[in-house]
């Protein structure tokens, strides 16, 4: 059985450079994926896409008929995908057989896909046929202050809680900034509470108020943290690869042993 990777992220944290790392990877591996792209908005696509939103519903058109801004054309167009998606995951589960990975690239604003119900329908509708782990991308260099860490690091949290899928951090482009910060601050409460210390006297000047807020936050955090695991990688160089495949393969075997027994359950 394959697995899928549901690749979230913000915008510009690299989903779809990834997906194309992924894409040449996996085919050097002659293990070539299925690929879903879920981003009606997409102008350059590095890598060919089995089933692609754009041949379903064109946003821009939306947009016009409907009177919509880009967002909510970009949303309409996936809620118009969604009531199709019974017919795509049929043919998804066809070339299961035959696959062992199907990668997601999904729309480029994080919030579209997270906090839509299309965004939720697609993603149980995945979940509960094929073992899935969801791969949370983020811009390694763009979060090295601990404000805009500890504001992904929620963001990553509350999508965690919200689809209860085996998670993945994947921390990207560590070609241009290595990961070992974010995995010191995951790991070491007090070497993250040093750095925002750090940052209160510095430029980023947080006030006292917002330390001990994110002090608090940092206990909350610790409990997700330890639910988690982490990896960095280089969608541009290809660094990590072995690292990330392992911990998909981790989180299958968690999908299988902590997910499927709830499906089971309650079917
Ligand atoms: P998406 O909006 O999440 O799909 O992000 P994109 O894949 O479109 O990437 C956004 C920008 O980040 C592009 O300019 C990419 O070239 C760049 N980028 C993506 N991954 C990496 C990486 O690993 N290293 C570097 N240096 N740049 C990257
Ligand atoms: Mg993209």
């Amino acid at each position: 059985q394959p697995v899928v990777i549901l690749c979230i992220g913000m915008a510009g944290s690299g989903k779809t450079t990834l997906l194309q790392r992924l894409n040449s990877h996996l085919h050097s591996k002659g293990s070539p994926p299925y690929i879903l792209n879920l981003d009606p908005a997409v102008t350059h696509m590095p890598y060919s896409a089995n089933i692609d939103i754009r041949d379903t519903v064109d946003y821009k058109e939306v947009m016009k008929q409907y009177n919509l801004g880009p967002n909510g054309g970009i949303l309409t167009a996936l809620n118009l995908f969604t009531t199709k998606f019974d017919q795509v995951l049929g043919y998804v589960e066809k070339r299961a057989e035959t696959v062992d990975y199907i990668l997601v690239d999904t729309p480029g604003q994080i919030e579209i896909f997270t906090w839509s119900a299309s965004g939720a329908i697609i993603t149980d509708a995945i979940a509960s046929t094929l073992p899935t782990v969801v791969a949370y991308i983020i811009d390694t260099p763009r979060t090295t202050s601990p404000a805009t860490f500890m504001s992904n690091m929620l963001y990553a949290c509350s999508i965690m809680y919200k689809t209860r899928l085996p998670f993945l951090l994947v921390f990207n482009k560590i070609d241009v900034e290595p990961h070992d910060f974010a995995l010191e601050w995951m790991t070491d409460f007090e070497a993250y509470q040093a750095a925002l210390a750090g940052a209160g006297g510095g430029e980023d000047g947080e006030s006292g108020y917002m330390n001990s807020l994110m002090g608090s936050m940092c206990l909350v955090l610790e409990e997700f943290y330890n639910n988690l695991k982490a990896v960095g990688v280089s969608a541009m160089t290809g660094q990590g690869m072995r690292e990330f495949f392992a911990a998909v393969e981790e989180s299958r075997k968690e999908w299988e042993t902590d997910y499927k027994p709830e499906l089971d359950r309650l079917a």
